[in-house]
């Protein structure tokens, strides 16, 4: 069989411990030998941002952008322990925060559903996609104590100098705290469209919530900058690929994804989507299932697997033992990007790939072959819990056949 030929490349960033060597099993077992693989590769490994003083993140990032896909391998966020076990120049930033800041860039998280995982909510028998926010609020704030007998005072300094008071409190009858928070009007549409841009693509429904009717001029604001930009840019569209935009109070949207079957795109505030993606990431399962895309305004898809870099089971690897580690989201982030270059530069025959390699994983732990953390949740009464080559090549085996 002749290998599928693809015309750009797919900015392919590389990353670390037990992710990256599953990375590189992924491409041997089950990439290589069907695809002519054409990447444009940035090690992010932390060894090597290093040697980079972390250049490599910010030209990986630069890659997406020019090429409009990439795929990445979870890589290691540095923290005082990292610095000493790497023995790190500096404390290098969080890679997806470098990327995601080049991109401008929503995340999206979607798990994959498979028979004997049930979702602690037996209603939702479709995904829940979650969109955070990823700027300002609460992530971004200022705060102070303020002592009984002061007076908070909220005051905007015009371009003109003249300035803007209200008060916040008046503290008479005892100590306090006061926050100051902020968001950006260009911040937020971009969020706008990033989740109007991405339900189309996916053709699914998209809600957004927040709390308006409260917070009569910042919430109002994230509520009316979405209505602008879906009444001028996107409602046709919309429309037409059968789908609707859906605008709630952020507590009737909680009762209402609790009730609903799933199968839409819920967009988050920043906090709202911190809090609400870990509550869905658990109600539906494993962190081995939930895949994660970053999509920028103007389009460019990063595809990358929710979880981390898996250090304890590096840790087991290293002393020679043979893991037992879930390789489906990170399959699933190679999926996703070969049908995006596909769809980009249409080439059918590699969107069928996809969903071929798609087809072959679920079937793989539907058949009851999974890893250790998989097997406890499954409720399917035959299983086989395999170590993570095993399992590739047990993909293989139904890819093959598909093919
Ligand atoms: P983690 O790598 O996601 O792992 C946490 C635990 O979850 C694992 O020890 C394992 O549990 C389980 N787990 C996660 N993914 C699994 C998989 N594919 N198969 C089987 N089990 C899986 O999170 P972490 O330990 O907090 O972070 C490790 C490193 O990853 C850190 O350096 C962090 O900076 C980095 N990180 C990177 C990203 C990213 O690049 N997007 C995201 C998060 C964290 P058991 O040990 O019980 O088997
Ligand atoms: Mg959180």
């Amino acid at each position: 069989m002749a290998k599928i030929q693809m015309t750009t490349p797919l900015v392919e960033m590389d990353g670390d411990e037990m992710t990256r060597i599953i990375w590189k099993m992924i491409k041997d077992i089950l990439i290589e030998p069907y695809i002519d693989l054409k990447s444009d590769y940035y090690d992010l490994g932390l060894v090597h941002r290093n040697e980079t003083n972390d250049q490599v993140t910010i030209d990986s990032a630069n890659a997406a952008k020019k090429y409009g896909v990439a795929v990445k391998c979870a890589t290691i966020t540095p923290n005082a322990q990292r610095v000493e076990e790497y023995k790190l120049k500096e404390m290098w930033k969080s890679p997806n925060g470098t990327i995601r800041a080049i991109l401008d860039g929503t995340v999206f998280r979607k798990p994959i559903l498979v028979k004997g995982i049930t979702p602690y909510i037996p209603t939702w028998t479709k995904p829940i996609t979650i969109a955070r926010h990823a700027y300002g609020d609460i992530y971004k704030n200022t705060e102070l104590k303020a002592p009984k007998g002061s007076k908070a005072e909220l005051v905007i300094t015009n371009p003109d100098g003249t300035e803007t008071r209200a008060l916040i409190h008046d503290f008479k009858t005892s100590d306090g705290i006061v926050q100051g928070v902020h968001n950006l009007d260009s911040s937020i549409s971009s969020f706008a469209k990033a989740c109007f841009n991405y339900a189309l693509d996916v053709k699914e429904n998209l809600w957004f919530a927040s709390k308006d009717t409260i917070s009569k001029t910042y919430d109002h604001r994230f509520k009316d900058i979405f209505a602008e930009i879906y009444e001028n840019e996107y409602k046709a569209r919309f429309e037409a690929a059968g789908i609707e935009y859906f605008y709630t109070l952020i507590d009737d949207v909680v009762a209402r994804v609790v009730r609903s079957e799933g199968g839409f795109i819920w967009a988050c505030k920043n906090y709202d989507g911190d809090v609400m993606s870990d509550m869905l990431a658990t109600a539906f399962g494993s962190l081995g299932l939930m895949t994660s895309v970053l999509v920028s305004p103007d389009g460019v898809y990063e595809y990358e697997a929710a979880h981390g870099t898996v250090t304890r089971h590096y840790y087991q690897y290293l002393k020679g033992e043979k893991t037992s580690t879930n390789p489906i989201a990170t399959i699933f982030a190679w999926s996703g990007a070969f049908r995006k270059r596909g769809e980009l530069d249409n080439i059918p025959a590699l969107c069928e790939y996809a969903d071929k390699l798609e087809r072959a994983s679920i079937q793989t732990m539907e058949e009851g072959i999974m890893d250790k953390n998989l097997a406890a949740m499954s409720k399917l009464p035959e299983k086989r819990v395999v170590d993570t080559e095993t399992f590739l090549k047990e993909i293989n085996a139904r890819l093959a056949k598909l093919m």
